[in-house]
Order: C-alpha cells, then structure tokens, then sequence
C-alpha cells in the first residue's frame, strides 16, 4: 500500500518564495529580472551577468528565447574553397569573439553552426554579432563581405556573406 507523502518541512520552517513570474501584459520588464535558463539579470535597463537579487521575476532573456525556439537573429555564411580547406580556424575565430562579446553582453551569442553546400552557415542570437563577425573575418582574411546595413527593422534575419575562394 502506497503512503500518502507528508510535507517533510516541519511546521514554522518557512519556503523561500516562489519566483515571480513576470506578465508580458506588463509592458517594460521590471528591473530585478532574471533568466532561469542562463542566470542574465535584467539592470539598468539592459541584460548582464551581475548577480540577480533573490527576489527576482524569472523571465526567459531574449538570447535564451530565440535559441529554444531556434529563431536566430542572424546568420553569417562563409563560403569558398578558403573556408573549406581553414574550417576550424575560422570556427576558432568565432567562437574567441564571442567568448569576448558575450562576456559583456550575455545576449551575444553563437546558436549554432552547421554545413552547408557553399560552406558554414553561423547562427547567432543578435544581429550585431552577425556584423561583427563579418567584419573580423574580412580584416583577417580579405576575401569579399556582403554585410547589409544594419536596419531597425529587429524582425528581419540579418544576414551577412562572407566569401575567400
Ligand atoms: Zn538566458
């Protein structure tokens, strides 16, 4: 016969209270949020690694979202014999820049990396990571970057062509 479990608290002994959870509805996020799945904390009006307060709204963080719904925010593709005969050395690359990035903005991030017939195809959390990347592979590389301008249109996948035959 299976036992009913009783609360193994004894009596008096108080629980931390259970995170906020913060309502889209509510328009600006509040301060004090933080991500579960990451640990960001909202401050000041933007996402870092400071240590959030204990008593926090849990609140998904933007990088944290577009990677378990896989929408990235932009995509770098790296194209050419260059990139196929160099592929971890431009993997290597990225992946230091972002190390460097993320390290003050926790919303730049790499989502993932995958062949494809050209080349690499580097997804990425934010758009401005996209550009940046871009611009480090030309100037160590050359080659030829197609990096479009840099719109405001946040909906729009960015994507920038980096090439070295
Ligand atoms: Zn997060």
């Amino acid at each position: 016969m299976r036992q009913k479990q009783s609360d193994p608290k004894p009596a008096g002994h108080q629980r931390p209270p259970p995170r906020r959870i913060y309502e889209e509805s509510q328009g600006k996020l509040p301060e004090g949020a933080a991500c579960p799945d990451c640990g960001a904390s909202y401050r000041d009006g933007r996402w870092t690694w400071q240590a959030a307060p204990a008593d926090a709204y849990s609140h998904v963080c933007p990088a944290c979202e577009r990677i378990a719904t896989d929408y990235p925010a932009g995509v770098v593709h790296l194209e050419g014999q260059f990139v196929r005969d160099h592929r971890d050395e431009l993997l290597q690359l990225l992946q230091n820049l972002e190390a460097r990035e993320r390290k003050e903005h926790p919303l730049k991030r790499i989502m993932g990396v995958r062949d494809e017939g050209q080349g690499i195809a580097v997804t990425v959390t934010d758009a401005k990571l996209a550009h940046t990347f871009g611009r480090a592979l030309h100037s160590a590389h050359r080659g030829s970057l197609d990096d479009p301008p840099t719109t405001s249109e946040r909906e729009n996948l960015v994507r920038v062509h980096w090439r070295r035959d």
